[in-house]
């Protein structure tokens, strides 16, 4: 049976780092803070939009949340997203994706100056993650999972790691952070039209899955004593449950876990470390103010 790498853990133990970094900013002046945008009224984007502000609070953070109705003009969103670019309480923004059809959302991200981009979705920074650049904001669901890979001691060198999904937020900064010398992974990433998928994922060491499907990956399509990391997060009903839903990942967890070395469980995987890291880029946005500050 697999080892369960749990993301509430070690997302508890970088949550009382970054609660001691808050305290030292705040000594010296600063209070880390994020923003967060959420335009209309979809209900798992207004859960993770409280989980957020929960989290920054709970870490001794501010947290402002901005709530706009789905009819929001551009012009409006932009003027929100211009005032809190230059409100020197704000440290981190981010505009809580999916954004209504109506609002072009590349223009959107870019509108956040890219020193308060806590996301990484601005192109300026996703080209400095891309370069390795470091004054750039690593997104925060890849940082999650290399820090897990770093804090579980689960060497990459040589490794050959298979990533299915090549989304912006996910997929691609994560291949380009496992391939940089460092991690030094040798990475595959594959995607909707990939042939025989499973001729892929049986050869990786190492099995990121980061899709939408769940019961995507079979034990079948996994290698004995990989390690794997199942990002998938889909609703599915439970009407025996008072939420009335489950979160599943995109992977068969009880056939795969009996064969791999390692594996992420859905809830308590990868999740927690996306919010972890997302509070983590908001005290490194604060930080970097106060250096500044300080030249
Ligand atoms: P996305 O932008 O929807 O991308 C999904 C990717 O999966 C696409 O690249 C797509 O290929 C690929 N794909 C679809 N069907 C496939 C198949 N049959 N075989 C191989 N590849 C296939 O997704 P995302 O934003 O990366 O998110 C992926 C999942 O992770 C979602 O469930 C999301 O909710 C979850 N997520 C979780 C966290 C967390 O914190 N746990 C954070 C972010 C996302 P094409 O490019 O060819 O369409």
């Amino acid at each position: 049976m697999a080892r369960v790498i749990s993301g509430t853990a070690i997302s508890g133990e970088i949550r009382a780092e970054i609660a001691a970094e808050v305290e030292e900013l705040r000594q010296a002046g600063i209070t880390p803070g994020l923003a967060v945008v959420l335009v209309g009224s979809d209900e798992a984007s207004a859960v993770y939009v409280r989980m957020k502000a929960r989290a920054c609070e709970r870490a001794g953070m501010l947290s402002r949340t901005i709530h706009l109705p789905a009819d929001v003009g551009e012009d409006e969103l932009f003027g929100v997203i211009d005032g809190l670019n230059a409100d020197p309480a704000i440290h981190g923004i981010l505009v809580q994706l999916p954004l209504p059809g109506h609002l072009p959302y590349k223009a959107v991200l870019e509108r956040v100056t890219p020193e308060k981009d806590v996301d990484g979705f601005h192109p300026l920074n996703a080209g400095r993650a891309f370069v390795g650049d470091p004054r750039g904001f690593i997104p925060a669901t890849p940082a999650g999972i290399m820090e897990m890979l770093r804090r579980e001691d689960i060497p990459t060198r040589g490794k050959h790691v298979v990533i299915v999904g090549r989304s912006l937020i996910v997929s691609k900064p994560l291949a380009s952070l496992l391939m940089a010398p460092g991690p030094d992974a040798t990475v595959t990433l594959t995607h909707k039209h990939t042939v025989d998928l499973a001729s892929h994922t049986r050869m990786a060491d190492i099995l990121i899955v980061a899709v939408g499907k769940p019961g995507l990956i079979t034990p079948e399509m996994v290698k004995p004593g990989a390690v794997v990391f199942d990002v998938g997060t889909t609703r599915v009903a439970d009407p025996s449950i008072p939420e009335g839903y489950r979160i599943v990942g995109d992977v068969d967890y009880e056939g795969v876990s009996q064969l791999v070395e390692a594996i992420t469980p859905v809830p308590g995987g990868v999740g927690p470390m996306t919010i972890t890291m997302l509070l983590v880029n908001t005290v490194i946005a604060a930080r970097r103010k106060l250096e500044e500050s300080r030249v």
